[in-house]
């Protein structure tokens, strides 16, 4: 099959002034773009042609697994920011309570880990096959996808989706990831890992 770039689902200046059009402009239609493209390119021909993105992912190693992660990766981290105000539902806060003691705990130990991230990676909210909240630092394209786990929302601490608007600055872009966090697809996630799919993020 043939994957697509997702449009963004909303416009490239809307999440100013936390993330700037500019961010938007290169991070979805160059960078993800580029990862979408390689995919194509890379699977062409091989046994990999006919698979879903998740099964490419879950089988494939080197180029081919970098590219189709990476792929997915920004599919969903589109979908984990919000131009609006958005609230975890009820079921995921109380959740997160539970696990992490409480909403500004896990708040602190998520920044923590993504701002702690050495290099390029990926921090996450993830429901693991116990069915427990984690949170999850990954290097690279690596996913909790890999494991078997639900990613929920996910912050892209690569220095592209930062430079231009924080510079070297990773922990007042995460900060300001808070402000975006879209809660209402972690929660709808959460409640319905067939929404992952049905989001488009898959
Ligand atoms: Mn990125």
């Amino acid at each position: 099959m043939i994957h697509r770039l997702p449009d963004l689902p909303y416009p490239k200046n809307a999440l100013e002034p936390y993330i700037s059009e500019e961010t938007l402009e290169y991070h979805h239609g160059k960078h993800h773009a580029g990862y979408v493209n390689k995919l194509n390119a890379l699977i062409k021909g091989t046994e990999y042609e006919g698979m879903s993105l998740e099964q490419i992912i879950r089988q494939s190693d080197g180029a081919i697994f970098n590219n189709a992660a990476q792929t997915f990766n920004h599919n969903l981290y589109w979908l984990s920011l919000s131009p609006e105000p958005t609230h975890p539902s009820k079921a995921l806060h109380q959740a997160i309570d539970e696990t992490f003691g409480s909403m500004d705990r896990f708040l602190q130990a998520f920044t923590d880990a993504a701002v702690g991230i050495f290099g390029s990676g990926w921090c996450w909210l993830a429901v693991d096959q116990e069915e427990k909240l984690r949170i999850r630092a990954t290097s690279n394209a690596h996913t909790p996808l890999e494991h078997h786990e639900t990613p929920l929302l996910t912050c892209d601490v690569w220095e592209h989706a930062y430079y231009i608007d924080y510079r070297n600055e990773r922990a007042g872009y995460v900060e300001t990831f808070w402000k975006l966090a879209n809660w209402e697809n972690a929660s709808k996630i959460f409640a319905d890992k067939e929404y992952l799919q049905n989001s488009g993020a898959l």
